[in-house]
C-alpha cells in the first residue's frame, strides 16, 4: 500500500527555528504550487490526501478550494506550523480546534485527518493523540517510528497501521511515515530533502521492498525558483534546497512506477479487525 500526501504550507514553513511568524511579508507561491500538483495528479486520475495548514486555509482560501474542488481528500497541519511538543496540552488543542474549525468553515465538509508539522508527536506528547480524537480525528500521520532528530517515536515498531489505544479510553487510527536506515541514520525518503537528494533507481528500490509507504511531499519541493532563507544553519538549508530541479521528473516516475491511495481510501484497505493495537 503506497499513500500520497501533500502538506500545504508555502515555502517559508522549511524553518522551524524562527519564532517570526509574520509571514503575511512573504512572497506567496502556494497557488503556483498547488496548481502544478492538481494538474499532474487530474492527468493521471489520481487522488490524494492534502494536510492543509489552517493559516493558509484563513489566508489563501481560494488553494485550499481548488485542492478541494478537485475531490481530494483534506486534512489538517496544525494552524502555523508549530512543532506538536513545544505546545502544551491546552494551546496544542487550541492551535488545532482554530486550524480544524478554519477548514471546515471553508470546504463545508468535516475533516478526519491530522498530520504534525515535522513529525512531531512523540512518545513524549502522546497526549496530543487523545486532543484529536476529543477533536474528531479518526486518523493520525504524525509518528515516525524511529529514533530522529526531533525524538521519534522509536517504540512505534513497524511502520505499517496501527491502532493506538489512548490512556482516556479512546482510539485513533494511525498511519506513520515510514524510514530507511542508511548507516546507522533513520532517514525518511519519501518526501522532502531525502527525496530529492537521493537517486531516483534507489528511491524506487527502497519502495518496491516496502508494503507500505507512506509519502508526504510540499508544493515548495517541487519549485527551484523559491526564496532561499539565508538564516538556515547549513545542513537544513542544504536539505530545504538540494534537487529542486530534478524533484518534479522524479516524483513524475514514481508516479509511473507505483499505485498510490489516498490516507481515506487506505483507510478502507486495511482490516482493522486484525490490525496490531498499541496501547499507550
Ligand atoms: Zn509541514
Amino acid at each position: 500500500m503506497n499513500i500520497l500526501t501533500f502538506d500545504i504550507e508555502d515555502w517559508y514553513s522549511c524553518d522551524f527555528i524562527t519564532t517570526d511568524f509574520n509571514w503575511d511579508k512573504y512572497e506567496v507561491r502556494i497557488y503556483e504550487g498547488v496548481n502544478h500538483i492538481l494538474q499532474e495528479l487530474d492527468s493521471r486520475n489520481l487522488k490524494a490526501t492534502f494536510f492543509c495548514l489552517g493559516w493558509i486555509a484563513e489566508k489563501h482560501p481560494e488553494a485550499i478550494l481548488s485542492i478541494h474542488a478537485h475531490g481530494h481528500h483534506i486534512g489538517c497541519h496544525s494552524y502555523q506550523h508549530e512543532l506538536a511538543f513545544r505546545f502544551d496540552r491546552e494551546a496544542f488543542k487550541k492551535d488545532t480546534e482554530k486550524s480544524k474549525k478554519l477548514i471546515e468553515d471553508l470546504i463545508g465538509e468535516s475533516i478526519n485527518a491530522f498530520r504534525a508539522p515535522g513529525f512531531s508527536i512523540t512518545k513524549k506528547n502522546t497526549w496530543a493523540l487523545e486532543v484529536l480524537t476529543e477533536l474528531g480525528f479518526e486518523y493520525d500521520c504524525s509518528i515516525l517510528p524511529a529514533r530522529h532528530d526531533y525524538g521519534g517515536f522509536a517504540s512505534y515498531g513497524k511502520a505499517e497501521p496501527a491502532l493506538l489505544k489512548l490512556p482516556n479510553g479512546s482510539q485513533i487510527k494511525e498511519f506513520p511515515i515510514n524510514i530507511q536506515n542508511i548507516l546507522g541514520k533513520n532517514l525518511v525518503f519519501s518526501g522532502g530533502g531525502f527525496f530529492r537528494l537521493f537517486p531516483y533507481w534507489l528511491i524506487k528500490h527502497w519502495t518496491s521492498r516496502s508494503d507500505y509507504m507512506m509519502t508526504y511531499f510540499h508544493t515548495r519541493d517541487f519549485d527551484p525558483d523559491q526564496p532561499m532563507i539565508d538564516s538556515l544553519p547549513p545542513m537544513r538549508k542544504f536539505k530545504s534546497y538540494v534537487g529542486l530541479s530534478s524533484s518534479f521528473a522524479k516524483f513524475q516516475k514514481l508516479l509511473n512506477d507505483f499505485d498510490f491511495v489516498s490516507v481515506e481510501k487506505a483507510n478502507k484497505m486495511v482490516d482493522w479487525s486484525t490490525t496490531r493495537e498499541i496501547e499507550l
